[in-house]
């Protein structure tokens, strides 16, 4: 089932988010629920705060596009997330151009670590400690960063936050339209 997103200032998205254990009732229904929100909306991460659960619960998944047809291929790549944990980050940092379902319309370079040891349980409870990089360590942290009440423009430069304020305004009046179902506070 598809569940509905919300959006840039509500106050869900600002909540530490808290663990969850095996008696979490629903779980698995509820992960496959994150996985077809996401890919509905085409995107390639989602935190439960991000459909109005305040649990640290986050999915990632890639799938390959297809210009040609506009089209999505089977997921090459998927990551449940439970309780994930950044224990160490790694000393490079660089620019990658970030967007979020619940900040639509907004694409920004963040500056973050390419590199991090990430801990977390996967959808069976097993316990996984590894160095992740690339586009996994990327969207693992812009989720983590959901988790913990933060969203990626507010590791904006101070112009660059000035710049977009206006936009944010306009998610935040819902004056933004997006293609898939978003919820008003
Ligand atoms: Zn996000």
């Amino acid at each position: 089932m598809i569940r509905p997103i919300i959006g840039y200032g509500h106050p869900t998205l600002r909540k530490i988010a808290q663990p969850i254990d095996k008696s979490y009732p629903d779980l698995q229904q509820l992960i496959a629920d994150m996985y077809e929100t996401m890919y509905a909306a085409d995107g390639v991460g989602l935190a439960a705060p991000q459909i109005d659960l305040s649990i640290r619960l986050v999915v990632v998944g890639f799938r390959p596009y297809d210009e040609k047809t506009d089209t999505y291929g089977e997921p090459t790549e998927e990551h449940t997330l439970i309780n994930p944990e950044i224990l160490a980050f790694g000393e490079k940092k660089d620019y990658f151009n970030e967007g979020c379902l619940s900040v639509p319309d907004i694409h920004e370079d963040v500056l973050r670590p390419t590199t991090i040891r990430l801990r977390w349980y996967d959808e069976q409870w097993q316990l996984h400690e590894e160095d992740i990089d690339g586009l996994f360590a990327r969207v693992a942290q812009h989720e983590v960063d959901h988790l913990d009440g933060k969203v990626f423009t507010d590791r904006l430069s101070p112009i660059r936050k000035t710049l977009i304020r206006r936009k944010l305004n306009d998610v935040i009046n819902g004056k933004v339209r997006v293609a898939y179902r978003m919820k008003r506070r």
